[in-house]
């Protein structure tokens, strides 16, 4: 037989414990500070929305975190994730370098995000939770967490960006298949959002403003707790999984990436595949190149600023250290992909200021032709934002093809893009720009 270019590993082999990359960083990162009194957050401010167990997570100093039997066996629902060799997108790229993706689209909701979003239904559970408030963009994490509340018995409440709700469909579909009560936002449940319908009764919505109507939900709702999809530490920990895997698959392989590619929209998936290989940098000396790939018209990390910003628009959330835009910051309503955040993951910010990943942007255009050629390629359909790392990862390839450099390049696949056809066919009729 040919060479192998799928690397499957079995039940047991699915990471134990997540990897804690606060205990390996170089520097300490700056807390996060009360939006009030701007001193160090602490145990009990956070408590108004999150669980007690998910705080000392998140400022947990442990290396390795024993990832619970129960969240185990539902990643056994699909997990491990399979990696593969890009061998006819190779082939078409005329390329020697090896191209390997980790490929997230297997779950359920059909991206990364429900890694994180069983442990936080898990943890709640844990904790005596009975609901969960969320907002959800294009619906991506919405769905994920409908998913784990039906799982582990919590109610789900999504407030989903108005725009989104009407012209997408069918993650809404998703959520309430699962159980969760879906609202486009701004909404009739909260007092901001009615205020905010008031002022403005076409409002399209914002996941800033969706977000301050989560977090008014849950602190107004005895047994609501607020979770939130990206950003945070346990969520970029969650996700470690994702790397851990890839460690082992492509030691199966025979071989080890000299450059790890993500797409970053808050950063977790790219957390996931890139800190376990950060950690081989700053423990091994490992010369690995990490690169993260974001929007053009959001790319907070190559245009924005590093400093103290509120993760929403209202200002309701502590003040993190990290490269953002501005937390009033409005992305082009044209943009067809996800990667919408104003700012970025105060531990993939920390990574960055300190030089030990590095960060491109992309043009949409060039994202969906880089779609295109992965599908027609490798058959997957990927989701937008993936493909952002898919373009990163094409150029890569061509300079390596240009160089006779060998390398092996590793990216990855976060999502499939089968909810999000609307968006290719915005592609093929010419109606996306680079603006
Ligand atoms: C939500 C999402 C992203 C962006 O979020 P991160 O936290 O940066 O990972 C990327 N890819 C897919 C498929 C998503 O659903």
């Amino acid at each position: 037989m040919a060479q192998p270019t799928r690397f499957d590993l079995t039940q047991k082999d699915i990471p134990t414990q997540w990897y804690n990359i606060l205990a390996d960083m170089p520097e300490p990162m700056p807390p996060p500070l009360h939006p009030g009194t701007k001193q160090p957050v602490s145990l009990q401010d956070m408590l108004a929305i999150f669980p007690e167990n998910l705080v000392m997570q998140e400022m947990c100093p442990e290396r390795y975190v024993t990832i619970p039997e129960e969240v185990r066996n539902i990643y056994a629902l699909w997990r491990p994730t399979p990696l593969l060799r890009a061998v006819r997108l190779e082939q078409a790229l005329q390329t020697p370098a090896h191209i390997y993706y980790k490929y997230e689209g297997v779950s359920p909701a059909g991206s990364h995000k429900p890694n994180t979003a069983i442990p936080q239904a898990y943890y709640n559970k844990l904790a005596g939770t009975t609901r969960l408030a969320t907002e959800t963009g294009a619906g991506q994490w919405g769905s994920s967490l409908a998913l784990a509340c039906r799982l582990f018995g919590l109610e789900c409440r999504v407030y989903m960006v108005k725009v989104s709700f009407h012209q997408k469909p069918y993650r809404k579909m998703m959520m309430q298949t699962w159980g969760a009560s879906v609202y486009p936002s701004p909404s009739d449940q909260t007092e901001y959002g009615r205020k905010v319908h008031k002022a403005d009764p076409d409002c399209p919505g914002s996941l800033g403003i969706a977000i301050s109507e989560a977090i008014e939900d849950t602190v107004h709702n005895p047994g609501t707790k607020y979770s939130l999809g990206s950003v945070l530490n346990h969520v970029c920990m969650h996700q470690t999984i994702i790397g851990q895997e890839c460690q082992q698959q492509l030691a199966m392989a025979g071989e080890q990436p000299d450059v790890v590619i993500g797409c970053v929209g808050g950063g977790s998936n790219f957390a996931g595949i890139a800190f376990p290989y950060v950690r081989e940098k700053i423990t091994d000396k490992k010369k690995t190149r990490i690169v993260a790939v974001e929007p053009s018209s959001c790319a907070s990390l190559t245009t924005g600023q590093l400093r103290y910003d509120f993760g929403d628009t209202e200002g309701l959330t502590p003040l993190m250290m990290m490269y953002t835009l501005g937390h009033d910051f409005m992305p082009p309503k044209i943009h067809a992909g996800g990667l919408r955040y104003h700012g970025m993951a105060p531990t993939v910010s920390h990574l960055y200021k300190l030089g030990l990943i590095e960060a491109v942007a992309y043009h949409q255009l060039k994202v969906f032709e880089s779609a295109v050629t992965f599908a027609r390629t490798e058959g997957i359909v990927p989701a937008p934002e993936s493909s952002h790392a898919i373009a990163a990862t094409i150029d890569e390839a061509v300079k390596a093809r240009e160089s006779g450099e060998k390398k092996v390049i590793l990216f990855n696949l976060s999502g499939h893009g089968m909810m999000d056809m609307t968006s290719y066919d915005a592609y093929f009729s010419g109606h996306l720009s680079n603006a």
